[in-house]
């Protein structure tokens, strides 16, 4: 049976599992995917291990995607593009390193939620590595204009420069946008972080990276503000496992279900 794993210091909240086993048997494939804990200084010996005792696949979270990244032998476009990788694998012996963040964003914005980019006007809030990780797919889908807005201004500014889109600071933000990304981590303690109301017109479209049981702060203030759509970022997630779900099987695996089976369960 196929031996997939995710390795992550903290690792016990990921649901990977639970999304790939999922896609495993709607398509009829065994595997074993599992949860696996490593610290830093473990990451190359894990990495190489699993490999070398016959792993299929295996899925990276924080903090080891940079770590992940510098080691592969092979790296795809969009794992250059944001220094740092969430899929590996191995291709005629060789270590490759992908990262499917950016197409699992677009692919939830585009086909799940059904919102255009093309010409739009997006703001993306932060500049880590999950930004990092999605502006390459995000301007491929040809919107008019990209800003990135961050509490610590000079990480914005050096995004906007290796991209090629534009910055602010959060506090100088002074026009609503059609499309407003959260990807901070504010979310995660339950807060949002402190960007202008203007920000947010009648045509808005408003997503946070962030994802529970209930509307996040950030969905509930945009939704206050006038936002015609507010959603979280669960579909990301499991867009982004089918992606690499799809870079180890060749396969595409349907995910409506599985999202609505991951939403009942939070
Ligand atoms: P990083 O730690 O690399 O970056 C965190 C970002 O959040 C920084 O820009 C930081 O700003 C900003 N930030 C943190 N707290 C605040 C605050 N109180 N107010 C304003 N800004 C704040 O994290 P990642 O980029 O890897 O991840 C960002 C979020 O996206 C996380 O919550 C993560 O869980 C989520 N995510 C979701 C995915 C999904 O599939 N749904 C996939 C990937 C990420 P500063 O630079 O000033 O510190």
């Amino acid at each position: 049976m196929d031996k997939l794993v995710v390795i992550g210091d903290p690792i016990s909240h990921s649901r990977s599992p639970e999304i790939h086993h999922a896609f495993a048997k709607a398509l009829g494939i065994e595997l074993n995917y599992e949860k696996l804990h490593v610290k830093p200084e473990d990451l190359e010996t894990s990495i190489e291990n699993f490999f070398t005792q016959g792993g299929k696949g295996m899925n990276v979270t924080v903090p080891h995607k940079g770590g992940a990244f510098a080691m592969a032998d092979i790296v795809t476009p969009a794992a250059k593009a944001a220094k740092a990788a969430n899929t590996l694998y191995l291709q005629e012996g060789e270590l490759v390193a992908d990262n499917t963040d950016g197409r699992g964003l677009l692919q939830d914005l585009t086909h799940n939620l059904g919102w255009t980019l093309k010409a739009k006007r997006i703001l993306i809030i932060g500049a880590g590595g999950a930004v990092r990780g999605v502006l390459k797919s995000l301007l491929c889908a040809n919107p008019e204009q990209i800003v990135v807005a961050n509490r610590t201004v000079e990480k914005a500014r050096e995004l906007a420069v290796t991209f090629g889109v534009d910055f602010s600071a959060l506090n100088e933000l002074d026009e609503a946008f059609d499309i407003v990304i959260n990807a901070t981590s504010a979310g995660l303690g339950g807060e949002r972080p402190a960007v202008p109301d203007c920000i947010i017109g009648e045509q808005t479209y408003a997503y946070d990276m962030v994802y529970g049981a209930a509307p996040t702060s950030f969905m509930e203030w945009a939704l206050g503000n006038g936002a015609v759509q507010a959603s979280d970022g669960l579909g990301m997630l499991v867009e982004q496992a089918a992606a690499s779900f799809e870079m180890w099987y060749g396969q595409r695996p349907v995910t409506r279900d599985v999202l609505q089976a991951m939403r009942e369960s939070l």
